[in-house]
């Protein structure tokens, strides 16, 4: 609740007139396939649904569109925020698909960052994209941050903490529209990719462990509902932010 009070200054920076730069960054790749099962690998269903999703936002001029891969190639997770950062990104989409030890779990989750998980489930599968793949040389902290930064990088990470949560919603709204029911919920986990200073979003787009989940995943048809689903929870964020900012220019 307290973290709202420092929105509007975040806002401001982030929309404006120009278009909104969002980078999508589908799971996996390469020799990291992620989860597979049922005859769906994880790294082939994110790399098709984000192809799909960039097709959709490049149709649209409010918006430019970059991802962290767009072939069947390892990222190491920690150079994706890196690349969103390179690339002055506002908004940072993950792309992934779950897996459980129960195959009757289904439905697409949607996740915004936060160091503290709500939920035993959340930290599960926190841990397992967390442990993907990766170069193992990851270390942002640096010891030099003078007290001042330090406060400043905190304020920076709550206000994209709030909009990622928005974000979330956004998405979960448009999935929900679309599909009725399969949405499950927005949680709240630790993940490693979504740790930029924008707003954030990492989507399970479903269990791939379950059966009949992973036939309607590997279908084209759903995929193309999927990132219609994303590209609309994009669209209408980016309205709501557009509406606000040019409330509080005047
Ligand atoms: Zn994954």
């Amino acid at each position: 609740m307290v973290l709202k009070a420092f929105l509007p200054v975040f806002i401001f920076s982030i929309s404006g007139f120009s278009k909104t730069i969002v980078m999508i960054d589908p799971g996996h790749g390469g020799e990291d396939e992620g989860a597979a099962q049922n005859g769906v690998k994880e790294k082939d269903l994110t790399l098709k649904v984000s192809l799909e999703l960039k097709k959709l936002l490049q149709k649209d001029p409010k918006f430019e569109v970059l991802l962290t891969r767009d072939r069947d190639q390892f990222v190491a997770l920690a150079d994706r925020p890196v690349k969103a950062a390179k690339a002055k990104a506002d908004v940072f989409v993950s792309i992934h698909a779950n897996s459980s030890t129960v195959s009757s779990a289904k439905g697409t989750e949607i996740y915004f960052e936060n160091q503290i998980p709500t939920d035993e489930d959340s930290l599960l599968i926190a841990n397992r994209e967390n442990n993907m793949k990766d170069e193992g040389q990851t270390k942002t902290a640096s010891n030099k941050n003078s007290d001042l930064t330090n406060i400043l990088t905190d304020l920076a990470h709550n206000e994209h903490m709030v909009l990622s949560e928005q974000l979330s919603q956004h998405l979960l709204e448009s999935f929900q529209k679309e599909f009725n029911i399969k949405t499950r919920a927005i949680r709240q986990a630790p993940f490693r990719v979504l740790s930029v200073n924008i707003p954030a979003t990492l989507i399970e787009l479903g269990f791939i462990t379950n059966p009949t989940e992973a036939k309607w995943l590997a279908e084209a048809a759903s995929q193309k509902k999927m990132a219609k689903a994303i590209y609309n929870g994009l669209k209408a964020f980016k309205e709501k932010l557009d509406k606000v900012h040019s409330s509080t220019v005047k």
